[in-house]
C-alpha cells in the first residue's frame, strides 16, 4: 500500500491538531477497492480519467491496484502519469489540440487519440500508422448532471464519415462518447450502444474498441450508485447490437474511481443570528462543483468535544470564507441544530473535482491530503 495511513480517521486527526484550515483525507485502501471494483466488474480495459483528482497519492495507489492505462488532456496530465508509470498506456481523449500538444503526445507514444471534426484529424499527421483514432459520438441524452454533448462530439453522420477518413488514412478507428458526468442510469449508456452499433454498420467499418466513456455516478445523495448494473448493461447492450464480432470495451471513469477515497472537512468559522453560517471552504476552493450539481447528503458534523452532533436537523444558508458574495451554496443545507462555531462539517465522497479545481482565492483552498486508515 502506497502513502501508510497516519492516521486512523479524520477524527483522530482533527481533534489531536484542530486544523483551523480546510482539510481533505485520503484513504488509499477506499481508492484501491474501487480500483478493483471497476478491473472486476467492467469487462473491458479500465481507464482512469486523471482530470478528476491529478494528485499524486492517487496517480501511485491507482497504479498499485494495477491501473495502467490513463485518460489524459494535456501534455502537464501525461507527465504526471509517466512520473508515476513509465510505462503506462496513455489515452489523449481531449479532441481539441495545440499542434505543440499532438508533437508532446507523438514524443511520448501516445497510444489512442479522440477527434470530433476533420480539422483535428488533420492534426494528427504525425501520428504513426495503425494508432487508434477514436471519434467522439454525442447524442442528446438524459440523465447526467450535466450534458457534454453540448461541448464536444459529432453527431451520427459526421461520426460514419469521420470513421472512413480514420481508416483511408491508416489509423486504427474506434468510437469513442461521454454520456456525461454523475450519469447513474444504465440506458444512458445503452442508447449510445445502440446508434454506434448502427454507425458502424453504416459506415462499412469495423470498430476496433468501444470507448463507453466516464460519468459513472458517485454515491453523492440517496443511496449508492449500482455500479455493476451498469456495466451489466453495457455488455448486455454491446451483445445484442454487434453481435458475433463486438468491439473491444474501454471505460474511463474519473469521478467514480476517486469520490469516495476522499472526505473533505471544513470549520464552522461563524453561525450567524438568521441562521445562515460561514465554513473556511465553499465553491473557490475544494466545494466547487457544490454550485452546478448540488450538495452531497453525506455530511456530518463533528463537536468540538470529540462527539458527532444528532438531533433535530436545522437548513441553513451556508457561505464559504471568501469576500465574494457568489461564495455561497445554491441551496440550503440541513445540518444538526446544534451545530457551534469550531465544529467540523465533514463531507464525505468528495476526492473528484474537488482539490483538481481549488484555488487560493482570498487566501484560502485546500492543502495536502492527510493519509487515513479508514474514512
Ligand atoms: C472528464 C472526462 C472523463 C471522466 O468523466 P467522469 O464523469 O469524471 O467519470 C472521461 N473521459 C473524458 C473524455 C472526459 O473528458
Amino acid at each position: 500500500m502506497h502513502n501508510s495511513p497516519n492516521w486512523p480517521d479524520p477524527r483522530a486527526h482533527l481533534l489531536r491538531h484542530r486544523p483551523d484550515t480546510a482539510m481533505v483525507y485520503f484513504c488509499p485502501a477506499v481508492l484501491q477497492a474501487t480500483a478493483r471494483r471497476f478491473r472486476q466488474g467492467f469487462d473491458g480495459l479500465v481507464t482512469y480519467a486523471v482530470k478528476a483528482n491529478a494528485g499524486e497519492e492517487v496517480l501511485t495507489n491507482l497504479v498499485a491496484a494495477g491501473i495502467r492505462a490513463f485518460d489524459v488532456a494535456s501534455p502537464r496530465e501525461m507527465y504526471a502519469v509517466r512520473a508515476v508509470c513509465p510505462d503506462a498506456e496513455l489515452h489523449y481523449h481531449n479532441p481539441v489540440r495545440s499542434p505543440e500538444e499532438v508533437a508532446v503526445a507523438v514524443a511520448l507514444g501516445v497510444r489512442s487519440y479522440s477527434i470530433d471534426c476533420e480539422s483535428e484529424l488533420d492534426k494528427l499527421a504525425d501520428v504513426p500508422e495503425g494508432t487508434e483514432i477514436s471519434v467522439r459520438l454525442a447524442l442528446p441524452v438524459a440523465g447526467a448532471a450535466y450534458d457534454f454533448g453540448e461541448k464536444f462530439g459529432a453527431g451520427p453522420e459526421r461520426v460514419a464519415a469521420l470513421l472512413r477518413m480514420v481508416l483511408a488514412r491508416g489509423y486504427t478507428p474506434s468510437v469513442t462518447f461521454h454520456p456525461g458526468t454523475q450519469c447513474a442510469d444504465p440506458a444512458a449508456w445503452g442508447s449510445y450502444i445502440r446508434v454506434v452499433a448502427d454507425i458502424a454498420r453504416e459506415a462499412g467499418v469495423t470498430l476496433s474498441r468501444l470507448n463507453v466513456g466516464g460519468g459513472f455516478a458517485a454515491h453523492r445523495v440517496g443511496a449508492a450508485p449500482d455500479l455493476e448494473a451498469i456495466f451489466d448493461h453495457i455488455r448486455a447492450e454491446v451483445d445484442a447490437c454487434f453481435g458475433d464480432h463486438p468491439p473491444a470495451l474501454v471505460c474511463e471513469p474519473g469521478r467514480a474511481m476517486v469520490a469516495d477515497a476522499f472526505t473533505l472537512v471544513a470549520r464552522v468559522k461563524a453561525l450567524r443570528e438568521d441562521g445562515s453560517m460561514f465554513l473556511n471552504d465553499g465553491i473557490y476552493g475544494g466545494l466547487f462543483e457544490v454550485r452546478d450539481i448540488g450538495c452531497t447528503d453525506r455530511v456530518t458534523v463533528l463537536a468540538g468535544d470529540g462527539t458527532w452532533r444528532g438531533g433535530v436537523p436545522q437548513a441553513r444558508v451556508i457561505f464559504g470564507p471568501t469576500c465574494d458574495s457568489i461564495d455561497r451554496f445554491p441551496d440550503p443545507l440541513p445540518l444538526p441544530a446544534s451545530i457551534a462555531e469550531g465544529d467540523y462539517v465533514l463531507f464525505a465522497g468528495m476526492g473528484a473535482y474537488s482539490h483538481a479545481l481549488s484555488t487560493q482565492f482570498n487566501g484560502y483552498g485546500l492543502g495536502a491530503p492527510v493519509t487515513v486508515a479508514a474514512l
